[in-house]
C-alpha cells in the first residue's frame, strides 16, 4: 500500500496534510498520534469511506482513489464494532458475501471457517447484545477475514475494552496477523498497543507524519 501526497480538507480546514507512505506486503503498520491528529481521517480515505482532497492511494500497486470501498480489496474494524444488532453472529460474518450475492452453500463454508479463527464457532447464533465486547470485536474481525482482502484497516478497534481484554485482544490480532499475513494499518493514541504491535510506527501529529520507524527507533523517554 502506497500513499503519495494524500490531503484532506473539510472546508478550510486541512486535518490531512500532505502524508506519503510506503507499506511493505505483509507488514503490521500502526499509525500512533493524539486524538484529532487525523488518523481515522486517513484510513477512511484508504478505505473509500471519505475521498481524498488530493494526493494518491495505491493496494497491491494499483491506484484506488476512483474505486468504490468494496472494490479496494480492504476490510476495516471499527472501535465500536458496527456490527448489525438484528441479525445473528453467523448473519453478521457472512454479510459482505450475502451483499456480493455468493452462492449460499459458500457463505456456510466461509463463515464457519471465519468463526473458527476468531474462536466464536459456539457463538454463531446469538445476537450481537447477547455478547462480550470482546466476542463482539471478534464477529468485526470475522467479518472482515470473510472479506479475504489484501489489507486490514484497525481504527482503534481496541479502545472500548478493559485494560485485560484489550492486552487479550491486542495479542489476537498479533497472532492473526501473523497466521494469515495480511498487510495491515492499525491506528491508536495508545503507545503501548503501537509498541507491542507494529512492525513500523507511523508517528502522526495535526496532520502531519512526525516519525517512521521500528518501535524501537521511534519510542522517546516522555
Ligand atoms: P483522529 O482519528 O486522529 O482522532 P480524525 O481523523 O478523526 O482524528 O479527525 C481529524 C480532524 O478532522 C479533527 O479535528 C476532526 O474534528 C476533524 N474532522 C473529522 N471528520 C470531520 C468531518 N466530517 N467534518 C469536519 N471535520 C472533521
Ligand atoms: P453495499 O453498498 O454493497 O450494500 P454496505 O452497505 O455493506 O455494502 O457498505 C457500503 C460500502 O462499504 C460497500 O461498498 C462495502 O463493500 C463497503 N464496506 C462495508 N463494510 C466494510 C468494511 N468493514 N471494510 C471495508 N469496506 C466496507
Amino acid at each position: 500500500m502506497s500513499l503519495r501526497g494524500v490531503r484532506k480538507s473539510y472546508g478550510r480546514t486541512e486535518v490531512v496534510k500532505g502524508v506519503d507512505l510506503e507499506v511493505a506486503a505483509g507488514e503490521f503498520i500502526v499509525v500512533l498520534g493524539p486524538s484529532g491528529c487525523g488518523k481515522s481521517t486517513l484510513l477512511r480515505i484508504v478505505a473509500g469511506l471519505e475521498d481524498a482532497s488530493a494526493g494518491e492511494i495505491l493496494i497491491g500497486g494499483r491506484a484506488v482513489g476512483h474505486l468504490p470501498p468494496r472494490r479496494r480489496e480492504v476490510a476495516m474494524v471499527f472501535q465500536n464494532y458496527a456490527l448489525y444488532p438484528h441479525l445473528t453472529v453467523a448473519g453478521n460474518i457472512g454479510y459482505p458475501l450475502r451483499i456480493a450475492r455468493a452462492p449460499k452453500a459458500e457463505i456456510a463454508a466461509r463463515v464457519a471457517e471465519a468463526a473458527r479463527i476468531v474462536s466464536l464457532e459456539a457463538y454463531l447464533d446469538r445476537k450481537p447484545s447477547q455478547l462480550s465486547g470482546g466476542q463482539r470485536q471478534r464477529v468485526a474481525m470475522a467479518r472482515a477475514i470473510i472479506r479475504q482482502p489484501r489489507l486490514f484497516l484497525f481504527d482503534e478497534p481496541l479502545s472500548n475494552l478493559d485494560a485485560k481484554l484489550r492486552v487479550q485482544m491486542r495479542a489476537e490480532i498479533k497472532q492473526l496477523h501473523q497466521r494469515l499475513g495480511v498487510t495491515s494499518v492499525f491506528v491508536t493514541h495508545d503507545q503501548v498497543e503501537a509498541m507491542t504491535l507494529a512492525d513500523r510506527i507511523v508517528v502522526m501529529n495535526t496532520g502531519v507524519v512526525e516519525q517512521v520507524g521500528r518501535p524501537t527507533e521511534v519510542y522517546r523517554r516522555p
